[in-house]
């Protein structure tokens, strides 16, 4: 999951709040230089930082706090700085050497899409009222707003039906509207701008039209807007279940960063977060 969910937010990247006709003629699953400002193509941004955070937490089995969460997202910027956080998380993330400091640094009264772009991976736990204590803790301590919690949990429910198979994904978003508030069952159409509702809405009308990676990610780039954070919640997901054909290119795999926290990183993080998967006594 981590590397495909990287590769979503690297692809992603490139084309963030592009303009449409940039889009239109570059979105052919290749990292390329869409637009002078972006991050360097195959490098991932906040979206695949955050995400191993969380990871890094539940596999070393941290005390679930708010300020051992917080402490984690601080120690993961500051020994590999990365572009793609907001003004405000940047700011308090650069105020901070630990946990308790960035508690005070950051206003958590956000609806924007941090805490959502980073819940792939509490997907994995498999006790639901678990799963959502676990994934509101983490997301109040930079977005604690009742749509930048639920927005979370959607992502995390997400990734959560496609690891353990509980349906079919043109289901999915019945699912989710069953757990947390929310038009999660309304397919989006529109641009995706900075609420996180919208890249989750977006990334989940997408697990719900399509059977295989590769047009799953062109269709996250096509909404435009935040597309790396759609990209990085869909493929997130869609990555854990048989359902879905894994057919990315090569290209993407091989051209994905391979800095101290680049691809291989992310393959052997992701080997230890498979081992918190739950498998039923037979
Ligand atoms: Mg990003």
């Amino acid at each position: 999951m981590l590397v495909e969910l990287a590769i979503g937010d690297a692809y992603g990247a490139q084309f963030e709040f592009a303009d449409p006709e940039l889009v239109e003629q570059h979105n052919h699953l290749q990292y390329i230089a869409v637009r002078d400002d972006a991050i360097s193509p195959g490098s991932y941004t906040d979206d695949t930082q955050q995400t191993i955070a969380i990871a890094e937490l539940l596999v070393e089995g941290t005390e679930w706090t708010p300020e051992n969460i917080a402490g984690k997202l601080v120690e993961v910027y500051h020994r590999d700085p990365r572009k793609g956080y907001s003004r405000r998380v940047k700011i308090a993330l650069n105020a901070s050497a630990n946990g308790a400091e960035f508690l005070k640094n950051i206003d958590p009264n956000s609806d924007t899409s941090g805490a959502a772009m980073r819940a792939c991976p509490l997907g994995i736990i498999h006790d639901l009222p678990e799963l959502v204590e676990r994934v509101t803790i983490q997301a109040k301590v930079s977005h604690n707003t009742p749509l930048g919690i639920q927005a979370s949990l959607a992502t995390a429910l997400a990734t959560h039906y496609c690891i353990y198979e509980i349906g079919e994904l043109s289901d999915l978003g019945e699912f989710i509207v069953s757990q947390v508030p929310g038009d999660w069952n309304v397919a989006y159409d529109e641009f995706v701008g900075q609420k996180g509702w919208m890249s989750v809405r977006a990334a989940l009308t997408v697990l719900s039209k399509h059977d295989n990676l590769a047009d799953m990610l062109k269709a996250c780039i096509a909404f435009t807007g935040d597309v790396d954070t759609v990209a990085t919640i869909a493929l997130g997901a869609a990555s854990n279940t048989a359902r879905i054909e894994k057919n990315l290119p090569d290209c993407l795999y091989q051209n994905l960063e391979s800095s101290n926290y680049g691809l291989e990183y992310l393959q052997a993080l992701n080997e230890r977060w498979l081992e918190l998967k739950v498998v039923p006594n037979l």
